[in-house]
C-alpha cells in the first residue's frame, strides 16, 4: 500500500518533482502556471500530454466558458476537453442558479457568461434585482458601479466568481481581476459579498475532482498562486506543487518534468531531447 501523499505547498524542485511523479490525477490551475495570457507556458503541452485524460484543469477565469476556453486552448497548442475545464464563472452562474431558484439576477461579466447565464434559465435583470452576481467585465464602468451599488443597497445579495486582483500577464505584466472590480464595489456601497465562489474556495476543487472521479488521496494540485491555489489546497488537504517564473523561488514546470523519468527510461526530458538531436544530426551528417 503505498504511503499518502504529503499535504502542504511545495516549492522544492526535487520534492515537488516526487509528489509529480506519484501523482494519479492532476487538478491544474490556468493563468500562469499553463498560459501567461495567450501564450503557453514552457513545458504545458509535455505536462497535458504525460498526464492525458488523468487531468481537469480548475480556473478563477469568469469570462470564459469551458466550451470557449477549450477552443482559445486548443489554438494555442493545448488539447483540454470541455468536460475537463472548471471554470469560476461558470460555477458561479450555476450556484446562483442552485441558490436562487427564480431570482431576478444582474450578471455583471462578459458577453459568453451573460450568454451562458441565459442558457442556464437565469432570469437576467437591471431592476427590482435579486442577486447581482459579479464576475470579470472588461466594459466594467462607472454607471455599471453605480447599478450594481443601487441594487445592493435595496437589499440585493452579492455573489461573486472569484476574489483575486490580478492574474500575471507575458513580460512581467499584471491583468486585472474580479477582484479589482470587487474592490470598488465594497468601497462604494459597504456591502460584503454573500459568497465568493473561485479559488480558495472548495467549490472548483470538488468539481474538478468530480470530473476525475478522483479523491484527494490521489489527487495533486499544480497551481502558481499561494492564496488561491496553494491555501484552497490546504483547505481540503491536497498536496499542492506551486511552480513559477525561471529565476523566482518556485520551481519552473519545465524543470519539474526534467526531473522526471521519461516512461521507460531512467533519462529526464531535456537528457531524452538531447540524445535524440544528437542520434537525429548523426544521421543527417
Ligand atoms: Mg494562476
Amino acid at each position: 500500500m503505498p504511503s499518502p501523499l504529503p499535504t502542504g505547498s511545495c516549492t522544492d524542485t526535487e520534492e515537488a518533482a516526487a509528489l509529480l511523479s506519484r501523482a494519479r490525477h492532476l487538478l491544474l490551475d490556468l493563468d500562469g502556471t499553463l498560459i501567461l495570457q495567450d501564450e503557453t507556458i514552457e513545458g504545458a503541452i509535455e505536462l497535458l500530454s504525460r498526464f492525458d485524460g488523468r487531468f481537469s484543469i480548475v480556473s478563477n477565469n469568469s469570462t470564459h466558458t469551458a466550451s470557449s476556453m477549450a477552443s482559445r486552448l486548443r489554438r494555442m497548442g493545448l488539447r483540454v476537453p470541455p468536460e475537463r475545464i472548471v471554470l469560476a464563472g461558470e460555477v458561479a452562474v450555476r450556484r446562483v442558479r442552485q441558490e436562487f431558484p427564480g431570482a431576478r439576477v444582474m450578471v455583471i461579466g462578459s458577453p459568453a457568461i451573460r450568454r451562458f447565464a441565459l442558457a442556464q434559465g437565469v432570469k437576467l435583470a437591471d431592476t427590482a434585482v435579486d442577486v447581482v452576481l459579479l464576475a470579470l467585465d472588461k466594459r466594467f464602468s462607472y454607471p455599471r458601479l453605480s447599478a450594481i451599488v443601487e441594487a445592493l443597497r435595496q437589499g440585493a445579495r452579492l455573489v461573486v466568481a472569484n476574489g483575486d486582483l490580478t492574474h500575471p500577464g507575458p513580460h512581467g505584466t499584471r491583468v486585472p481581476e474580479t477582484g479589482s472590480l470587487l474592490a470598488s464595489v465594497r468601497a462604494a456601497s459597504g456591502t460584503e459579498p454573500l459568497m465568493v465562489v473561485g479559488k480558495p474556495a472548495p467549490l472548483l476543487f470538488e468539481e474538478g475532482m468530480r470530473q476525475l472521479d478522483a479523491t484527494p488521496d490521489d489527487v495533486v494540485l499544480v497551481g502558481d498562486n499561494p492564496a488561491t491555489d496553494g491555501e484552497g489546497a490546504a483547505r481540503l488537504g491536497l498536496p499542492c506543487i506551486l511552480v513559477g517564473p525561471a529565476g523566482g523561488a518556485a520551481p519552473t514546470l519545465v524543470a519539474l518534468l526534467d526531473r522526471l523519468a521519461f516512461p521507460g527510461t531512467s533519462m529526464g526530458l531535456s537528457r531524452m531531447a538531447g540524445r535524440l538531436a544528437a542520434e537525429v544530426a548523426a544521421q543527417a551528417g
